[in-house]
C-alpha cells in the first residue's frame, strides 16, 4: 500500500473498510454471486433459461437507438438477438453511450429483464461489447462503500488472493475433518469461494455447510481458541498472592455469623475459588449464576481469605446504588469480625464529599481497610492499595476492558514484589447473565466458570404473566391486592432507545397515574419514582424508603435492573415489556421471588400503533412466560440476538466471529479448542502464523 497521502479515492475506501492487509482482502468474501457464464436466447425465456425478473445476459445487435421526451427525457435502445427483441431504457444518457450503442453494433447487455404487453425491455443494464470469452465461475458482488468501485474491488480482492500467503497452519496428522466431508484447504477454499463454478449449489453457500464455508470457519475458530488459550498460558506465567484459608480464621468466622447455611452450589463454588487463591498464580474466574442465587456471600468468603491472609480486597459494582447495598450487606456481615482486629471496610464513590473520601482514601493507603467498595471510583488514580490481593467485579459485563485492567494493575506499593516482580490481584468477575455454553467455549474460553445452578431454598417461582395494555385496570387492581397485604411493587417503565427525556417523561406520567389511582384506599400508599437523572443523592433517599418497606410502589427506568434486593416485593410490572431483551427482562423480574410471599410478574405489551406485536418480540414474551432458568433464557437470547449483545464491553473493539455461528458450529468449536492444546505444545510456531494471520494485532483485548 503506497503512502497515505498518494492514496486514490478507492484505495482510501479500502483502508476505511477495514481490509489493510491482502488476507483481509482474501477474507472479503462475496455478499452473492451473479451468473455471467451464460447468454440466454429471449426466445428461452420463460422457458426454462430463466424467467421475468431474472438478470440475465444477452447477445444482440442494435437496431434502433434514439432520444425520447416522453413521460421524460430518456435513450431508448432495441436489440434484436435474432430470436426477439429487447428495449434498453436509460435516464440520464451520456454520448459514449449513444456511441458505443450505435445501430448496427453487436453488444453484450446484462440486465434484469422484464415483460409487458409491449415485449422485452431492461432498465439501466450494464453492456459492452459483444464477444469475448465467457467467464466459467460465478462473478463476485462485494459489500462495498462508497467510491469503491465494484470491478476495482474485485481487482483489488483477486490479486491479494493470488498474492497471500497462504501456507498451511493446521498440523499435519492432527485431524482435519469434519463429518465425512473432504478436507479443504484455505487457498482452495477462499478462490472457490470468491469465484464459485456455476453448477455449484447455491444453498450449501448460503447456509455455510459447503466444505469451503467449512474450512474457513474451522480456521477462524481455531485462531479464536488459540489467541484465549494463549493469554491463559501467559496470565499462568505471572505471579500472584497465594491466599489459604486458616482453620478457624476470618472465613470460618463469617460462616459462623451468616445468618442462613450455603447452598450447595455455593460451597461448591466456594471452594473452586479457595483452590484458585491458594496457588500462586492469578485466578482468573467468572462467577455466574441467575439473579438470586447467591453470589454476594460467595464473594464475601474470598474476601475473608484474603483480608485473613493479611491482604486487602475490593469489590467495584456498575452503580451506586448496587455498589451501597453491597456495603451494607458486607459491613453488616465483616465489620463486627474486622473491628477488634482494627480493621475497617472502606466506601468510595464519586458522589461521596471531599473530606469523606480523604478519610477513606487515607485508610485504603494505610492498609486498615482491608476491605473496600465502591463504584469506579476504586479504580482512579489517586486510589493507592497498600496490597490489593483479590479484585472482585460484580455485573462484570458493564464494565470495560479497560477498567478491569486497570484495576488488576492496582497491586500496591506495600505488596512484596516477588522474585520475578510480575504480581498481580487475583480477579473475580460476577454475572447475573448465565452464559450459554457455546459462548463460554469460545469468548471466553480464557476464563475459568463457576457456575451457582441453584437457587437458595425457601424461594417460590415467579408466576410471569402476558397481559394487554388494555387490561391496566385490572393490573392496578392487583396492585392493590398486594400492598393490602403489606407487600411491595416494582413498576418498571418502558425502554426508549432514542431518547432518555422520553423515558423520564414516561415513568413521570406512570408515577402520576398510579399515586392518582392508589389515593384514598384505607392506608395512604406511598409511590415513589426513581430515575437515571436523579441526583445520587434524591436516589438513594427513595431507595432506602423502599428498602425500609415505608414506600409501597417503586415506579422506575431501568435503574433497578441491577442487583437490587428487597425480599418483601412480590409483583413486578414492566410496562411496555416487548421493548426489553430477554435477559435484561430475566433480570428485571429477579427482583420479585427473593422472600417467602408468592410473586408474580406482569409483562404489559402495548400493540400501539403498529397492528401486531413483532415477531421477535412475541417470541421474548413467549420465552420469558415459559421458563424460569436462566440459562434456558441466556440461550434462547442468544438465538434471537446473536453474541454481540451478550459480550458488551468484553468485546469492544475486538473482532466477532465473522464466519462461524456458534448456535451451528458447535462441532467445529469443539474441535478447535481441542486442538489450539495441542497445537501451543507441540506446533508452536504453527500456532503463531495461525494467529497472526487472523487476528493480526487485534487480538490484544485477550489479555484482559
Ligand atoms: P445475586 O446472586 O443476585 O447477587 P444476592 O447475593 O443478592 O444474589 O443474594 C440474594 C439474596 O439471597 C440475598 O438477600 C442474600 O442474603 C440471600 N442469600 C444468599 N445465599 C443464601 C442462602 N444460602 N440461603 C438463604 N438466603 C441466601
Ligand atoms: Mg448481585
Amino acid at each position: 500500500m503506497p503512502e497515505k497521502k498518494e492514496m486514490t479515492a478507492p484505495q482510501k475506501a479500502i483502508v476505511k473498510m477495514g481490509l489493510t492487509r491482502d488476507i483481509d482482502l482474501a477474507l472479503h468474501l462475496p455478499l452473492r454471486y451473479e451468473d455471467e457464464t451464460r447468454i440466454v436466447k429471449l426466445r428461452d425465456m420463460g422457458r426454462g433459461a430463466g424467467r421475468e425478473g431474472d438478470t440475465v445476459q444477452i447477445e444482440a445487435t442494435v437496431t434502433a437507438c434514439e432520444i425520447a421526451y416522453r413521460p421524460r427525457r430518456q435513450l431508448l435502445v432495441t436489440v434484436d438477438d435474432g430470436s426477439d427483441t429487447c428495449v434498453l431504457r436509460f435516464f440520464n444518457s451520456y454520448p459514449s453511450q449513444q456511441k458505443a450503442l450505435a445501430v448496427g453494433n453487436r453488444v453484450r447487455v446484462r440486465g434484469e429483464l422484464k415483460g409487458g404487453f409491449a415485449g422485452w425491455t431492461m432498465m439501466h443494464p450494464s453492456f459492452r461489447a459483444a464477444g469475448g470469452e465467457l467467464p466459467t465461475a460465478l462473478t463476485p458482488v462485494y459489500p462495498t462503500v462508497a467510491g469503491l468501485p465494484q470491478a476495482y474491488l474485485r481487482r483489488a480482492v483477486q490479486s491479494a488472493v493470488e498474492r497471500v500467503d497462504l501456507t498451511e497452519t493446521f498440523p499435519a496428522g492432527l485431524g482435519y475433518q469434519i463429518g465425512h466431508q473432504p478436507a479443504w484447504n484455505l487457498r482452495e477454499a477462499l478462490s472457490f469461494l470468491h469465484h464459485p463454478r456455476p453448477e455449484t449449489a447455491l444453498e450449501t453457500l448460503e447456509d455455510r455447510s459447503h466444505p469451503a464455508w467449512q474450512r474457513l470457519k474451522a480456521e477462524e475458530l481455531l485462531a479464536q481458541q488459540l489467541s484465549q488459550l494463549q493469554s491463559k498460558r501467559e496470565r499462568d506465567r505471572l505471579q500472584a498472592p497465594a491466599l489459604q484459608a486458616r482453620p478457624g480464621g476470618l472465613h470460618a468466622q463469617l460462616l459462623a455469623v451468616l445468618p442462613f447455611q450455603l447452598t450447595a452450589a455455593q460451597r461448591r463454588v466456594g471452594e473452586e475459588i479457595a483452590l484458585d487463591l491458594a496457588r500462586p498464580v492469578p485466578m482468573h474466574r467468572l462467577l455466574q449464576g441467575d439473579v438470586g442465587s447467591g453470589k454476594t456471600v460467595v464473594a464475601a468468603l474470598a474476601a475473608a481469605i484474603g483480608i485473613d491472609a493479611g491482604w486487602q480486597c475490593a469489590l467495584m459494582a456498575p452503580t451506586e446504588i448496587l455498589a451501597e447495598q453491597h456495603f451494607r450487606k458486607l459491613i453488616g456481615w465483616l465489620e463486627p469480625l474486622l473491628s477488634p482486629r482494627g480493621q475497617r471496610v472502606a466506601w468510595l464513590t464519586g458522589s461521596q464529599k471531599k473530606k469523606e473520601r480523604r478519610e477513606m482514601l487515607a485508610l485504603i493507603e494505610s492498609g486498615e481497610a482491608a476491605l473496600v467498595v465502591g463504584t469506579h471510583a476504586v479504580i482512579q488514580e489517586q486510589v493507592q492499595f497498600r496490597n490489593l490481593a483479590l479484585a472482585i467485579i460484580d455485573e462484570q459485563h458493564r464494565f470495560g476492558v479497560a477498567q478491569r485492567l486497570a484495576l488488576r494493575s492496582k497491586m500496591g506499593t506495600g505488596a512484596d514484589a516477588g522474585p520475578s516482580g510480575a504480581r498481580e490481584p487475583h480477579l473475580l468477575m460476577m454475572s447475573a447473565t448465565p452464559i450459554p455454553r457455546t459462548l463460554a467455549m469460545s469468548y471466553y474460553a480464557d476464563l475459568d466458570v463457576s457456575t451457582l445452578d441453584e437457587l437458595p431454598p425457601g424461594r417460590t417461582p415467579v408466576v410471569t404473566k402476558v397481559v394487554s395494555d388494555q387490561r391496566r385496570d385490572e393490573v392496578i387492581e392487583r396492585i392493590r391486592a398486594q400492598l393490602a397485604q403489606g407487600r411491595q411493587v416494582y413498576w418498571v417503565c418502558p425502554l426508549i432507545e432514542e431518547s432518555e427525556a422520553m423515558d423520564l417523561t414516561n415513568a413521570t406520567a406512570t408515577h402520576a397515574e398510579l399515586s392518582a389511582a392508589l389515593a384514598g384506599g384505607t392506608t395512604d400508599v406511598m409511590v415513589g419514582l426513581l430515575h437515571s437523572r436523579m441526583p445520587v443523592a434524591e436516589k438513594k433517599a427513595v431507595m432506602s424508603l423502599f428498602t425500609g418497606g415505608q414506600m409501597g410502589v417503586l415506579v422506575s427506568t431501568t435503574v433497578i435492573e441491577v442487583g437490587v434486593d428487597v425480599p418483601n416485593a412480590s409483583l413486578m410490572v414492566i410496562e411496555h415489556a416487548e421493548r426489553f431483551g430477554l435477559s435484561q427482562l430475566h433480570q428485571l423480574r429477579g427482583r420479585v421471588g427473593r422472600g417467602a410471599a408468592a410473586s408474580a410478574c406482569v409483562l404489559l405489551y402495548s400493540m400501539g400503533d403498529a397492528p401486531r406485536l413483532g415477531e421477535a418480540a412475541r417470541e421474548r414474551l413467549k420465552a420469558m412466560a415459559q421458563t424460569h432458568d436462566g440459562f434456558e433464557i441466556a440461550r434462547r437470547d442468544l438465538e434471537i440476538r446473536g453474541p454481540g449483545e451478550f459480550l458488551g464491553a468484553r468485546q469492544s473493539g475486538a473482532p466477532l466471529l465473522r464466519f462461524a455461528d456458534l448456535a451451528t458450529d458447535t462441532e467445529l468449536l469443539v474441535w478447535a479448542r481441542q486442538l489450539a492444546a495441542q497445537m501451543l505444545d507441540s506446533h508452536p510456531e504453527l500456532a503463531r502464523q495461525h494467529v497472526a494471520r487472523w487476528l493480526g494485532g487485534k487480538s490484544e483485548y485477550l489479555k484482559a
